[in-house]
């Protein structure tokens, strides 16, 4: 049985590749989507390569989604109501 550290903290997997989430740069992202505190002495999250890949497909949605309210804010605030198709990035959803 696999001790407490070894498996995925996000869907509880083992026996796969570990990342030490605060080493990945995606721990303010985990902290937001978990609403969870983080102690400095606790022991290191461990998320599995799956959970990592979709936590940075989370942070792209993250920064796509501030991206485009920013455009939209400054849009209003400016009193247009005509988007600038260039401005706007596609996102690319994964096939
Ligand atoms: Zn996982």
């Amino acid at each position: 049985m696999a001790y407490f550290s070894e498996i995925c903290r996000i869907c509880l997997c083992d026996n796969v590749r570990m990342y030490v989430l605060k080493k990945t740069g995606l721990e303010n992202l985990y902290k937001t989507l978990t609403n969870s505190f983080m102690d400095e002495d606790e022991e290191p999250i461990i998320i599995c390569f799956t959970c990592h890949a979709r936590l940075i497909r989370c942070r792209t949605l993250q920064q796509q989604a501030i991206e485009s309210n920013a455009i939209l804010e400054q849009l209003l605030a400016g009193g247009s109501m005509v988007l600038s198709v260039p401005s706007i990035k596609t996102y690319k959803s994964p096939s």
